[in-house]
């Protein structure tokens, strides 16, 4: 039987959207299971914050992938050859909904080149023989090994048909990561319960602030409302599914400093009792 401190959570980017800034990463989190390291979502500079957690990329079995949105998986191609370049030998498995296969097939295709000189010249491993992508199209179990359980549910990021949250059961701890997602019944539904909940979270009052610096706002505030989740109905998303601790990440707006954790934390509190947590990168849970 497998204990309690045998899992750990580290939370690696926590801020959304593609854009790169100073401050919090883009999104990407590591959960670590007896010593394996599941990654669920590449966002840009996922390698350099899994390095800067103690954990080499090539120690990294599993990828997940919530949805194709680029802040999710912008560096998932170059996760898997750091992965192959740090010495990977054994099979590493990718998990997402589609196009991933694609997009693992077109990241292998542009580093052929590569690939072929290192295996001749350095006597590596074929990479596109270690890659295993498991594409999946709709909710239920993902996979078991290792006395972990890995379930998905589809939550409601529109415009995109396939977006999934994760729930990591283990012997002593339930982990559940939202992905991108507004108020989800589904969501609720799959965190019931649950030990920890990682899930998105907007500040309504500071979008405005945020898009008045960006040459596309009616189109972005508009995506933003109905695809992601306000500090107010994250309060009642927490409250419903009865999850232990809450912590918030993929802050949306997550470069503006002004919002303060208290902020943050004010429209959850409405609803939710129980302990929040405001994420920060490299943050062990
Ligand atoms: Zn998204």
């Amino acid at each position: 039987m497998f204990q309690v401190s045998d899992t750990r959570l580290i939370l690696l980017g926590t801020k959304g959207g593609p854009r790169v800034s100073k401050g919090r990463a883009n999104p990407a989190n590591v959960v670590v299971v007896n010593g394996r390291s599941y990654v669920v979502d590449c966002g840009y500079g996922v390698t350099r914050q899994l390095v800067d957690a103690g954990i080499e990329a090539h120690e990294v079995c599993t990828i997940l992938i919530t949805h194709n949105h680029s802040d999710h998986m912008l560096e998932l191609g170059p996760l898997v050859y750091s992965a192959w370049a740090g010495g990977l030998c054994e099979p590493i498995d990718v998990w997402g909904p589609p196009p991933v296969n694609k997009l693992v097939a077109s990241f292998l295709e542009s580093v052929a080149y590569d690939i072929d000189i290192r295996m001749a010249d350095e006597g590596r491993p074929d990479l596109r023989k270690l890659v295993r992508v498991h594409e999946f199209e709709s909710p239920g179990p993902v996979f078991e090994a290792d006395g972990l359980k890995v379930t998905a549910t589809k939550v409601r990021h529109p415009p995109l048909t396939h977006a999934y949250a994760y729930r990591f059961d283990t012997p002593g701890q339930s982990i559940v990561l939202s992905g991108d997602t507004t108020y989800s019944p589904e969501l609720i539904a799959l965190a019931r319960g649950a030990d920890i909940l990682v899930h998105e979270v907007m500040h309504l009052g500071s979008i405005d602030q945020m898009l008045s610096r960006v040459p596309n706002a009616p189109a972005l505030r508009k995506n933003l409302i109905a695809g992601h989740t306000t500090t107010e109905q994250l309060g009642r998303v927490a409250a419903e599914a009865g999850v232990k601790t809450l912590v918030l990440s993929h802050f949306v707006p997550g470069d503006d400093r002004s919002i303060t954790d208290a902020m943050w934390v004010e429209g959850v509190r409405k609803s939710f009792a129980g302990k929040i947590v405001v994420g920060r990168d490299l943050m062990t849970i």
